[in-house]
């Protein structure tokens, strides 16, 4: 692992002055702790960016990079096949030129979008920032941002995307990545590219309802592992690796985004009181090592995160806060990783953020009961 370089600047001052150029990231007022405006009845469907949206910003974005930035789609790229069920193109930027490659991807459910506005705000960012922290991400990573993974169900403000071979069957894409699985083009396409890329660590922003804490505060955003760590499977891979890195990464962004006034995190949870064990995401394959297709004959596998922001049906200004969040943590955990202070984090913090009462795992064969099946290991 890399050793951290000892520059001595304040990273949160430095990124955050990377971010100010940055207009999605609004400049957000001293809350509450984690005061978010109540969500409204109507989802406000205008603010939220469309597939043209997307290519458009990407397009703008590139332009303006002065070549540092490229946008592609995968069917340029010779990826079979290349495209959504519904014929549309899958778009990747990239963005840096070091040897650790880092894949970031949003809105994998259509109906979480605001994936979307963060890894674009980041794309901007680390393509245009001057600062030392930028400098040296763009030094020793390059980035894959895929802002969209899921462009027909965003369309459609569905999670799913729609099978198009007459069956109609909804797809759940981030349960498509298995052995047995693989349905919709999307899955086979982006997993080609990854399978191409061999990334070294990757990171999946999604959404999920209003979350409250015991006092009835809101919870704005969960850091979430989707092979449990002490869980079923995680501990056994590469004698434990991921299990460490895993919780590195997701310590690393709860300590530098716990002093934001408007930020309260805790650990993701499913149903109240289970933790993820699911084989089938994608965060989950690329840590298995998936070989789908002999596409993955050596087997690679890296650590994968997600964040999961309070998002829905909310409006403006608690939508701006629940970006800026995705964009503080995703800028914090790339600076972590390009000066490899991440791996510095003592992995204990993961088991001394805030969390419900577990009282098992969710496993793609049904509920685990007992928790932790293992003694974290420090
Ligand atoms: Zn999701």
């Amino acid at each position: 692992m890399p050793r951290p370089t000892g520059q001595s600047f304040s990273r949160r001052t430095v990124l955050a002055a990377g971010l100010a150029a940055v207009p999605l990231a609004v400049a957000a007022p001293a809350f509450a702790k984690g005061n978010f405006p109540s969500p409204g009845p109507v989802i406000p469907r205008d603010a939220i960016l469309t597939y043209d949206d997307m290519i458009a910003a990407l397009r703008k974005i590139e332009h303006s990079s002065q070549g540092s930035v490229t946008v592609t789609t995968l069917r340029e790229l010779g990826i079979t096949p290349g495209v959504s069920e519904a014929g549309r193109d899958l778009y990747v930027a990239t963005v840096g030129t070091g040897p650790k490659h880092v894949w970031l991807q949003g809105r994998i459910h259509g109906n979480e979008p605001y994936g979307v506005d963060s890894l674009l705000a980041i794309l901007k960012s680390v393509s245009s920032s001057g600062s030392p922290a930028y400098s040296r991400i763009r030094e020793e990573l390059t980035l894959h941002i895929i802002p969209m993974y899921n462009p027909d169900g965003s369309e459609l403000y569905i999670r799913h995307t729609i099978l198009q071979d007459g069956t109609e069957r909804r797809i759940d894409l981030n349960r498509d990545w298995a052995l047995d699985a693989f349905a919709a083009k999307e899955s086979q396409s982006w997993y080609a590219y990854w399978a191409q890329v061999k990334p070294a660590f990757g990171l999946d922003i999604h959404h999920q309802g209003l979350k409250t804490d015991e006092s009835g505060d809101a919870i704005t955003m969960s850091l979430g592992i989707s092979l449990s760590p002490s869980g079923p499977t995680l501990p056994f891979i590469k004698d434990g690796l991921f299990d460490i890195q895993t919780r590195q990464m997701q310590g690393l962004v709860y300590n530098e985004l716990k002093g934001y006034g408007y930020i309260a995190m805790d650990r993701y949870s499913v149903s109240g009181e289970l933790e993820l064990d699911i084989h089938g995401g994608v965060s989950s394959a690329t840590m298995l090592g998936l070989n789908w297709n002999n596409l993955n004959p050596t087997g690679h596998s890296h650590p994968m995160v997600f964040f999961e922001t309070y998002g829905g049906p909310i409006g403006q200004k608690s939508r701006g806060k629940a970006i800026k969040q995705n964009v503080l943590g995703t800028a914090e955990l790339l600076d972590g990783l390009a000066s490899g202070d991440v791996w510095n984090t003592d992995p204990m913090v993961w088991h001394n953020m805030p969390r419900v009462d577990y009282t098992g795992y969710i496993t793609d064969d049904g509920v685990v009961p007992g928790w932790p099946m293992y003694p974290p290991v420090g």
